[in-house]
């Protein structure tokens, strides 16, 4: 399979949506920790989801605090 080579002088410039946003937040009512690469499969979310991905109506699985009342790791 013969492959394109890459200019050598390409810059190292990742697109931004290649990448997702594996920030971990902790919900600051009962202190519960929302781990994107776990997800929430309980409630529908699947591993990989970044808490920005979240839909808006998601709620603390374990207290129903809504998203802005949680707080990045
Ligand atoms: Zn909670």
């Amino acid at each position: 399979m013969a492959k394109k080579p890459e200019p050598a002088a390409k810059p190292a410039v990742k697109p931004a949506a290649a990448k997702a946003d594996m920030t971990k937040y902790v919900c600051s009512v009962c202190g519960y920790e929302y781990d994107p690469a776990k997800g929430d499969p309980d409630n529908g979310v699947k591993p990989g989801t970044p808490f920005s991905a979240l839909p808006k109506d998601w709620v603390c699985p374990v207290c129903g605090a809504t998203k802005d009342q949680f707080e990045k790791k």
